[in-house]
């Protein structure tokens, strides 16, 4: 895993190994943050290993953005550290570890899925130290990494911000190489409100949950798509459109953005959010 520098004090990896999403790492100045911790503990030992030859320095906190395997699954690596995560997020892992996260349904699932039953094989889920609701700051002698779990691919993900580095970590509210889908939580006026953050942040660099690191022009792109999916939304909602019909509707008004592993991604993303807007309004 060749880690990028995107300064000297923040690194980066795209492609920190199978079924993960991206990490990085941050020198705050004495204090080193890494943000998600890939989707196995072997895989994040190694990420650490290399974060701590670099920075030569060990790693003091954990930011995990939320819940979803490929950002949580590494955190068990980072037990001495002090792991931190929103509130609601955590509300998800204390569901899941109940329903598809039990050891019978995890056992289940790495049977049938030899590539998880390597990365997993010493997985233990493990609840973070530290919660915070919406903000929360991290500083260093040098830079601050300012935390906000605005929500929108997940009800509680964070995205983060290190001002004096002008870079951007957007996680799951902006990749840059897969359509923008969301969980049964996803809120699309808490993305677009993400959205809207990172442009007033303005940034050099912008580091997404999944692809490669991004600029501002990027936000702008996504600005853009979720602006016409709300439209969608909205008249799908006034106009008490058939759940029957909305496949319709997508492929006629929705504009072509990011490759979806498939339609029914976008629909269910779609459907997902005209639920929760509903519920919000
Ligand atoms: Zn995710």
């Amino acid at each position: 895993m060749p880690l990028q520098k995107i300064t000297d004090t923040i690194l980066f990896d795209d492609n920190p190994g199978p079924m993960s999403a991206n990490s990085c790492a941050v020198d705050l100045g004495e204090y080193v943050v890494v943000i998600d911790t890939t989707f196995s503990p072997q895989t994040a030992e190694l990420y650490r290993n290399e974060v701590e030859k670099v920075f030569k320095r060990r790693v003091d906190a954990v930011l995990i953005t939320h819940h979803h395997a490929d950002h949580f699954f590494g955190a068990q690596t980072y037990m001495d550290c002090n792991l931190l995560m929103s509130t609601t997020e955590v509300d998800h892992i204390k569901k899941l570890l109940k329903t598809r996260w039990s050891k019978e349904n995890l056992e289940r699932y790495k049977q049938n899925d030899p590539l998880a039953q390597g990365l997993l094989s010493d997985l233990e889920i493990m609840l973070p130290h530290e919660t915070f609701n919406i903000e929360k700051l991290v500083e260093g002698t040098n830079q601050r990494l300012i935390i906000n779990a605005i929500g929108g691919h997940s009800s509680g993900i964070a995205i983060a911000y290190i001002p004096e580095s002008e870079v951007i970590i957007a996680t799951d509210n902006l990749m840059t190489n897969r359509f923008p889908w969301g969980d049964s939580s996803s809120s699309l006026q808490d993305w677009i409100t993400s959205l809207e953050y990172m442009k007033q942040w303005n940034a050099e660099v912008i580091i997404p949950g999944h692809g490669k690191s991004a600029d501002m022009e990027m936000v702008d792109r996504y600005l853009a798509f979720f602006s016409a999916a709300e439209d969608v939304v909205k008249r799908v909602i006034q106009e008490h459109v058939k759940m029957e019909d909305l496949q319709n509707i997508i492929k006629r008004d929705v504009p072509e953005f990011l490759p979806a592993k498939d339609f029914m991604e976008i629909e269910k993303t779609f459907q997902i959010w005209i639920k929760n807007y509903n519920e919000r309004r």
